[in-house]
């Protein structure tokens, strides 16, 4: 069973009711019970959702890398590369918070 706060959208997976909401401190009766579709919605994308964010995360470290790699200015092509590679994680990055978005309005989330 998943239950969601109506106030915040904070979602509480279990067979219990939580006393108050971990995000915005609602009581329990703002909770409301997802129906069996919503749920599995919720459910199935769970694991595909993380994913995003993995990529999202470590879309970051490697535009940190590559901001160390522009600093330390080797030479030319190797500042080209990490120039490029930044702007490529940018995208990955992007994309991935595009879809997350996508999801979270068709309730995938
Ligand atoms: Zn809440």
């Amino acid at each position: 069973m998943i239950w969601k706060c109506t106030v915040c959208g904070y979602m509480h997976q279990g067979d219990e009711l939580l006393q108050k909401c971990p995000k915005c401190g609602a009581p329990a009766e703002k909770f409301t019970l997802l129906s069996e579709e919503d749920a599995k919605k919720v459910i199935s994308s769970e694991r595909t959702n993380d994913i995003h964010m993995e990529l999202a995360a470590l879309s970051m470290k490697i535009i940190a890398l590559c901001e160390e790699g522009i600093e330390l200015n080797l030479d030319p092509p190797c500042v080209a590369l990490f120039k490029n590679a930044k702007e490529e994680a940018r995208i990955i990055k992007q994309r991935s918070k595009a879809e997350i978005a996508g999801h979270i309005g068709k309730g995938k989330w």
